[in-house]
């Protein structure tokens, strides 16, 4: 045998995290939670398998760079100029007295004061992912209160990179204030910055689109990880900065690319892994009989993040111009602490700063934290209606809440069409007419270039990965219109758009009779078989080339899309009506006959052509611009282009045909 520890390391820790994630998420809570305490069955102060550490650790550091590298794809400055009255003034204002709190408890303890200032700074960050998941699953994202709490986090998030751009000096100079290093240190992550934001925002969307282009996803994926890890490499070799701050920096100049979208669903797979691996070595490292033994601070610490931060954000609400309750969704959203404070804490665990015991203690924060966060927006409308008890005090929280929502600005009311190939093509030419506001989404770059080339919206990538789809706005959509042509995927799209907007009008494409029943049950309000509709395109030219009439045709053509459309109806209809089309046509000769340009019947009414009075045969319809007209009345004047339906004996309708025909006169 082999000797792979690396492999059953990888195995292990991902067998028992996702026991861990399923058992979370069984009894409601994030799966987070799971991966922490499978992280804690498998560290070295539990029985049982013990995990090698530092191959875990070396893994989860790919997760951080992940994770990091995500915050730095979703960071977006619009969002935090949207709101930036709030967001700014409040992540610092809390920021500060959190992390005030944590040092003042800290110090009751004895903990040394650097190590105080790590405790303080990693519980005032708040996790992006359990933020976003809290607000997602309460239908808050998208409000103003929502918004107001993500900017807020983006605001925090700056923060926590300028914190590990800076600790590494503060550990070296052993908490003196040390100018020169200090400098030395922004100096050389401004210069990295710098020749990222300047250099590279030329050049990675520019490599990524020109891989994009050779149409290998293999090749695009790939290009994806070289950049993310070439950069968090580059950026902690060459400059010193750290992991995290390339991975960041990297995030948020491809950010900038249109191809963006497809960048985060691409990298999904390796950040979800790699993060969770992360997650485990987190737990691996705390030691659950010291937390055992100091419960105590374990529950005073658990408090100060949970109630603590949330009761500074409260009180931000008598200062600023804003409705009282975006301070509680704030409060409620902001209330824990996850991968930046994990973060942060192994940060000053490497540099001593922390002892392990005291790490466990933030974990331990965490783990609470995060595990009652659900059960806090349950609280909020509870919340709400007892601050509202309490005299004077709603009124002066919420005396500002007449300046509100923020602008939606975007999009609103758009129509998101996925794929621009054949049939999508025809969607986005009409609605570009008729300037309805509209969202493409297409997978091939080369389509996307040109749709780009006519300044319509656009987003890059698989519309049936949730992550590409997300970033629809479904929820203030108009109408989704499915084009593509594979149906498992049309099935995922209508399934998760349906999930994020009820209400939505779907309209889809199907590929095979199956494919327009199960789409329909998966929500679509109209299906289409682009098959079946040109084959009855076909039979109803055929049929009228034939003679049959019109009417007849058409009923023939609702009755087949009746009965595969709609599945209450069965194929007896179809057959009645084909059985009618039949009748309709026996015993009586109809033909119908196109006015070409040198027909002499065009230009002269009915009753000048006297066409019954010359061959025997009548005029019993006239078809003009797809309308039909029954027994046309004396003066209809005929025009080019005109079918004309007439009845009469065989040989009368040979005269009318060669007579039409060959243009001479009547
Ligand atoms: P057509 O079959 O000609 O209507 O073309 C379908 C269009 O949809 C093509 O441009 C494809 O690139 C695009 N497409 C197919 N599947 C997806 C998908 N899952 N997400 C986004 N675009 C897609």
């Amino acid at each position: 045998m082999h000797d792979v520890p690396l492999l059953i390391n990888i195995t292990l820790a991902l067998i028992v995290a996702f026991v861990g994630g399923v058992i979370a998420r069984r009894i409601g809570l994030p799966t987070i939670v799971g991966y922490l305490l499978a992280g804690i069955a498998i560290g070295p102060f539990t029985p049982g398998f013990v995990g090698d550490i530092e191959t875990i650790q070396q893994l989860a550091e790919l997760g951080v760079i992940f994770l990091m590298f995500g915050v730095g794809l979703h960071f977006s400055f619009q969002d935090l100029w949207n709101v930036r009255d709030i967001a700014i003034p409040g992540a610092l204002i809390q920021t500060a007295f959190a992390t005030l709190l944590g040092f003042g408890l800290s110090q009751l303890w004895g903990w040394t004061p650097l190590a105080g200032l790590v405790l303080g700074l990693a519980i005032s960050v708040a996790s992006t992912v359990v933020l976003l998941r809290g607000l997602m699953d309460n239908s808050l994202l998208n409000t103003s209160h929502g918004q107001a709490a993500v900017g807020w986090l983006v605001m925090e998030d700056i923060l926590s990179v300028l914190i590990l751009v800076l600790m590494p000096t503060f550990a070296a100079s052993a908490g003196t204030f040390n100018g020169r290093d200090l400098a030395i240190t922004l100096l050389k992550a401004a210069a990295f910055v710098a020749i990222m934001f300047f250099a590279g925002t030329r050049l990675l969307p520019w490599l990524l689109e020109k891989i994009a282009h050779t149409r290998s996803r293999e090749l695009f994926i790939l290009a994806i990880l070289a950049i993310t890890l070439g950069t968090a490499m580059s950026a902690s070799e060459l400059f010193g900065v750290s992991l995290a701050l390339g991975a960041f920096v990297a995030g948020a100049i491809i950010s900038q690319s249109h191809l963006s979208h497809q960048v985060g669903a691409d990298l999904f797979s390796f950040r979800e892994t790699f993060s969770v691996l992360f997650f485990v070595s987190v737990g691996m490292l705390v030691n659950p009989v010291f937390l055992w033994q100091n419960m105590g601070q374990v529950v005073s610490l658990g408090l100060l993040v949970v109630f603590g931060k949330a009761i500074i954000v409260i009180l931000m609400g008598f200062f600023f111009p804003r409705p009282a309750r975006t301070f509680l969704v704030v409060a409620v959203g902001l209330s824990q602490v996850g991968e930046f404070s994990f973060i942060l804490g192994q940060g000053g665990l490497s540099l001593n700063l922390l002892d392990s015991n005291q790490y466990s203690l933030i974990l331990a924060a965490a783990l609470i934290s995060i595990t009652v966060n659900p059960f806090m927006y349950k609280l909020l409308p509870w919340l709400e209606t007892q601050l509202r008890r309490i005299p004077g005090f709603w009124k002066k929280l919420d005396a500002n809440s007449h300046i509100l929502e923020i602008k939606k600005d975007k999009l609103v009311d758009h129509v998101v069409i996925i794929g621009y190939g054949r049939v999508g093509k025809h969607m986005v030419d009409v609605l570009e007419k008729l300037s309805v506001p509209m969202l493409v989404i297409e997978a091939d770059a080369d389509r996307i270039t040109s749709l780009n080339q006519r300044k319509i919206p656009t987003l890059y990538g698989d519309a049936s990965n949730s992550e590409v789809i997300n970033h629809a706005h479904l929820d203030r959509a108009s109408v989704l219109v499915v084009t593509i042509p594979d149906e498992t995927s049309a099935e995922l799209i209508v399934t998760a758009a349906r999930d994020l907007n009820p209400d939505l009008p779907i309209v889809a494409r199907a590929a095979s009779e199956d494919g327009v029943k199960l789409l329909s049950e998966q929500g679509a309000n109209h299906t289409i078989h682009p098959e079946l509709e040109g084959g009855l395109e076909m039979v109803h030219h055929t049929l009228l080339s034939l003679g049959y009439p019109l009417q007849e045709v058409h009923r023939y053509a609702e009755a087949v899309r009746k009965d595969r459309y709609d599945f209450n109806i069965t194929t007896d209809e179809e057959h009645r009506s084909l059985h009618e089309l039949l009748v309709a046509f026996q015993g009586i000769e109809i033909a119908w006959l196109t006015l070409a340009d040198n027909s002499s019947l065009v230009g002269k009414s009915l009753a000048e052509a006297n066409i019954r009075a010359q061959t025997g045969a009548s005029v019993v319809a006239l078809l003009r611009n797809e309308q039909l007209v029954a027994n046309p009345k004396s003066m209809t004047v005929f025009e080019i282009g005109d079918r004309v339906g007439f009845i009469g004996e065989k040989e009368q309708l040979e005269t009318v045909t060669a007579l039409i025909s060959d243009g001479s006169p009547l």
